[in-house]
């Protein structure tokens, strides 16, 4: 039985239904997919949570494991410039997988200095990417104390893993644009690159050195391709089914019916899962920050804006501290902007763009208010009516999604977007297991547990899962 069709609940569904597992899953919503659904605003179709994908390694593998070919189900393009970035000075560049193409627009926006730490620094990260993927990411960890064995250590020590992401970032660019530029991509996690080690330094490897990806039809084919793949081979996947509470091998639904099974994956967040189904205490952890979410049917072409775009505040270090330290929300925000009827014009109506805006703010730490959202509308549409004439009138129809809204809708504990913080104590063998301590038939799978957050990780998630339920004779 698996509790939640994100894709952490119907990777692992597929996995053990392929390997002639009898597999029910009970999925809260009316869809499959979690943080990864699909929304209708006016004549746009819109990817709700993920808009992009790294790291296409675990999406083949999944599809291999189960004896199909990824490129006969998902139609995956390469977004090359991977987005257009915006600082708050009017000046630009573009991010590109191209390592030429950085190196010359790295000297024209900050000189030789710059340009020159770049290959320097894209060998650096491939070298981390190499050791980290296999031996931190993609391992079973049993106990913290897998870390203390010399190679473990050779490993952390080689690559300086622990140390200050965002200051080796500062230390190796002069030019303060290049340092937001190289070590945002910690917020995929909902971590400031000021709060993360090293090693997930690895995501910007991710996107300059494999590039960033997009399967046409929209993100949402994902789940529903892997969804599909699972029905055929005998899953039953039922929507709008909540389950209220896990009792021993008992899983009770909202509607009062209870179902028995041998082994419970739980793959609704794992802070939710423990304090709300599974009855256990809340634990001191942290959480990542939340994201208010606004998705706009646009009249009109706004052509300076690319499919991926990130528009950044004036001051960085401040609006992550205001998010991440103080609690409230950053004055002059910075902000990501997808348009994917740039790659995919059937996303949009006729003469119509599709603009999501993803702006990460405190979670629920800091409560949430009606007036939060104006604020935060008001400095977007302002902004991007300044970098590339946006007119706020050209509106046709338009939905927010606001920190709330993950805690209600998809059991965000804290209305966290990215689930639990990947600070040093709560990655690798410190990140929660997938394993409950106090229900020995319940696991877990999914962004809070081990490896951590992002789709490519909650993948893995499910590897490690299959793996295990093997090695403890469940399969
Ligand atoms: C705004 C946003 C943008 C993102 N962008 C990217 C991106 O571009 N690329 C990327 O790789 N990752 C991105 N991520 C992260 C990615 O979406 C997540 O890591 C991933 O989707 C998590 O999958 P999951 O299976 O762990 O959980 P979820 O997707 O959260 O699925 C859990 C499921 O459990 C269900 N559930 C909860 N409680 C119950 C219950 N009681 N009974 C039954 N069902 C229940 C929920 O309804 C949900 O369907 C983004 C996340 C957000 C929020």
């Amino acid at each position: 039985m698996i509790v939640g069709a994100g894709l952490g609940g119907l990777a692992t569904a597929l996995r053990l239904a392929h390997r002639g597992a009898s597999v029910l899953v009970l999925e809260k919503t009316d869809q499959v997919g979690g943080r990864d659904r699909s929304l209708t605003v006016g004549e746009c179709r819109f990817d709700a949570g993920p808009t992009l994908t790294m790291m296409l390694d675990p999406f083949r593998r999944l599809f291999a494991d189960v004896g199909e070919d990824i490129d006969d189900h998902l139609d995956l393009r390469l977004c090359d410039p991977s987005y257009r970035v915006f600082y708050a000075d009017g000046s630009r560049i573009e991010g590109s997988p191209n390592a030429a193409r950085m190196i010359a627009q790295i000297e024209a926006l900050a000189g030789t200095h710059d340009a020159l730490a770049y290959p320097q620094l894209l060998g650096r990260l491939a070298a981390l990417y190499k050791d980290a993927i296999p031996h931190f990411v993609r391992k079973q960890f049993r106990s913290p104390l897998e870390l203390l064995k010399p190679r473990a250590i050779q490993r952390v020590l080689r690559h300086r893993m622990l140390g200050n992401l965002a200051q080796r970032i500062d230390r190796t660019f002069d030019d303060p644009r290049l340092r937001m530029l190289f070590s945002f991509q910690t917020m995929y996690l909902g971590l400031s690159p000021y709060d993360a080690p090293w090693v997930y330094a690895v995501l910007t490897y991710m996107e300059y050195g494999e590039g960033i990806w997009y399967p046409m039809g929209g993100m949402t084919e994902i789940p529903r391709t892997i969804a599909d793949l699972a029905a055929r081979r005998g899953v039953e996947i039922r929507l709008d089914s909540e389950v209220v509470a896990i009792d021993g091998r008992v899983v009770r639904l909202a509607s009062g019916e209870s179902v028995t099974a041998r082994t419970i994956v739980c793959n609704a967040d794992l802070p939710y899962a423990e304090q709300c189904l599974l009855n256990q205490r809340p634990k001191p952890r942290t959480h990542s920050c939340s994201a208010y979410m606004m998705y706009m049917d646009v009249e009109g072409h706004y052509p300076e804006l690319l499919h991926h775009n990130v528009v950044f505040g004036a001051d960085y270090r401040r609006n992550l501290d205001d998010i991440f330290h103080r609690h409230m929300l950053p004055e002059d925000p910075s902000f990501y902007v997808c348009v994917s009827s740039r790659t995919d014009p059937d996303r949009a109506g006729n003469g119509r763009e599709n603009l999501y805006v993803l702006v990460p703010v405190p979670n629920l730490t800091h409560p949430w208010s009606p007036a939060d959202a104006d604020a935060i509308e008001k400095t977007v549409l302002t902004r991007l009516s300044r970098d590339v004439g946006f007119d706020p009138a050209a509106i046709r129809a338009k939905k927010t999604f606001s920190p709330r809204d993950w805690a209600d809708t998809l059991h965000l504990d804290l209305g966290a977007a990215f689930g639990l913080a990947h600070t040093t104590f709560q990655s690798a063998c410190f990140r929660p297991p997938n394993r409950s301590r106090t229900n020995q038939d319940v696991y877990f799978v999914g962004a809070s547990t081990t490896p951590g957050n992002g789709l490519p990780m909650v993948l893995i998630s499910a590897e490690l899962l299959e793996a295990r339920l093997a090695g403890e004779g469940r399969l």
